[in-house]
């Protein structure tokens, strides 16, 4: 009887090999930058306590309620595999004394995150994202610079046509009003909404401005504003920020109703688009935003901080549609062909010593059809082809193919990495 396939969870996938120039491409690109800034990387446990996300995401958000992956430990611990890396970098300032280095600390990661959302175009339940946090940092120029780093990252992956989405969704001294204000619009509107805003209405309303069905983003579209209800502190931080962005020409749009789906924020909040038919599919590849309350949430000192996240999933996605194209990968030059145990036995020596010089060398030392290995070394367009068959092992010399003439002659096998490189050219 055969066995049935065991396939990957529903939302998870593979990067397969021909995926994993994007990834590279996109690591390497965040990686540029986050040092030409000076950025320092972090890496967090893939687990965290479930706490850390109830109290720092916020209960009545959608992650919290419905998206956590949570599960409970043979110890009885309570823990969630990671659907975010702001609060996980929070807690980690806090339980090494981060407060305690100069400020602002800098932060950047690049790691998979999950969500059990419902998987389709651009949403998937183990994804990839790359992240920036400033902690101990106050000043609106930062909320720029995160904005304008994030910017960056896109257009050197070579992403046009993107636009930035920008608001202020206050701070606690101005939130509480405009709460009341929500509270009383939503009231006299809730037997229209949806059963989870109902739910929302009671424990946060705020949610309800980031609902997904149709009817209550109607409702929610004629919703008091909170930019109309800033106080003079977050008016005059949130002009700064559009100064700034304005002094960089970015291409960057008011946006009222953009809330974002974590509680955490304060402030200045972006996300960034690609305007195109296929990136309103994705939806935002990039989001962000101050959090200036989150640190003394989480158990520490008042420290504010701005960062956001990149997912990687969505941005390599437009860089296939846009067919965007990388120098190309490495050449094979030399490809190694070898017959029989003896031969073997001195081509992993031989390997050895190209690898040591820096040259990369082909192989398919499984095999024993001297045919079949020439046959694949024309195959992926090899320039010479060593063969080092019984006799030659014995001899301790190996044969020199020219692939395109056709051309070979024998060499002594201690002068074979001296003959290649002046070949090749390699100093
Ligand atoms: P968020 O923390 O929701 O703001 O996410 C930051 C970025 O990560 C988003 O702008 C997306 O590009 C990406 N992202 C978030 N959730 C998912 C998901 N379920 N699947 C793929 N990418 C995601």
């Amino acid at each position: 009887m055969t066995q049935a396939k065991i396939q990957r969870p529903s939302g998870m996938h593979d990067v397969l090999p021909e995926d994993q120039k994007y990834f590279q491409k996109i690591f390497d690109v965040v990686k540029e930058i986050a040092d030409f800034y000076n950025f320092q990387k972090i890496d967090t446990p893939i687990l965290e306590k479930t706490e850390l996300f109830s109290r720092g995401i916020g209960l009545a958000t959608d992650i919290v309620q419905k998206e956590m992956f949570s599960f409970k430990t043979k110890g009885g611990d309570y823990l969630t595999l990671r659907p975010e890396g702001t609060a996980p970098v929070a807690r980690a300032y806090i339980e090494h004394g981060m407060q305690n280095l100069p400020q602002p600390v800098k932060l950047w990661y690049f790691g998979p995150f999950f969500r059990y959302e419902k998987p389709q175009a651009g949403r998937y339940r183990q994804f990839w994202q790359f992240g920036f946090e400033v902690l101990g940092e106050e000043n609106p120029v930062i909320d720029a610079q995160i904005i304008q780093i994030f910017f960056n990252i896109l257009k050197e992956l070579k992403l046009e046509n993107l636009v930035i989405k920008v608001n202020s969704i206050g701070d606690r001294a101005c939130r509480p009003y405009y709460k009341k204000l929500l509270n009383s619009y939503f009231k006299s509107r809730l037997e229209s909404l949806c059963r989870d805003c109902r739910r929302r209405f009671k424990e946060n309303p705020f949610r309800i401005l980031d609902c997904k069905v149709e009817k209550c983003q109607t409702i929610a579209s004629q919703a008091p504003l909170i930019i109309d209800h800033l106080c003079q502190a977050c008016h005059e931080h949130f002009k700064e920020v559009l100064e700034f962005l304005d002094e960089l020409s970015f291409p960057y749009h008011l946006e009222p109703h953009l809330v974002r789906g974590l509680d955490y924020y304060t402030r200045t909040v972006f996300e960034i688009f690609e305007d195109s038919e296929e990136g309103k599919k994705l939806g935002a590849l990039v989001g962000g935003g101050r959090y200036d309350g989150l640190i003394k949430i989480l158990g520490g000192k008042e420290t504010p901080a701005v960062g956001g996240a990149g997912g990687v999933e969505r941005i390599v996605s437009l860089m296939k549609e846009k067919a965007i194209r990388f120098p190309r990968e490495k050449k094979t030059e030399i490809f190694l062909a070898q017959l029989g145990f003896l031969a073997k036995r001195k081509s992993l020596k031989l390997i050895e010593e190209f690898r040591k010089e820096g040259i990369n060398i082909f192989e398919s030392l499984g095999r024993d059809s001297l045919k079949a290995q020439l046959k694949l070394a024309d195959k992926l367009g090899a320039k010479y082809t060593l063969i080092l068959g019984q006799k030659e092992a014995l001899d301790n010399e190996i044969i020199l193919r020219d692939m395109a003439s056709g051309r070979q002659e024998k060499i002594k096998i201690d002068k074979i990495i001296e003959t290649i490189k002046k070949k090749i050219k390699k100093p």
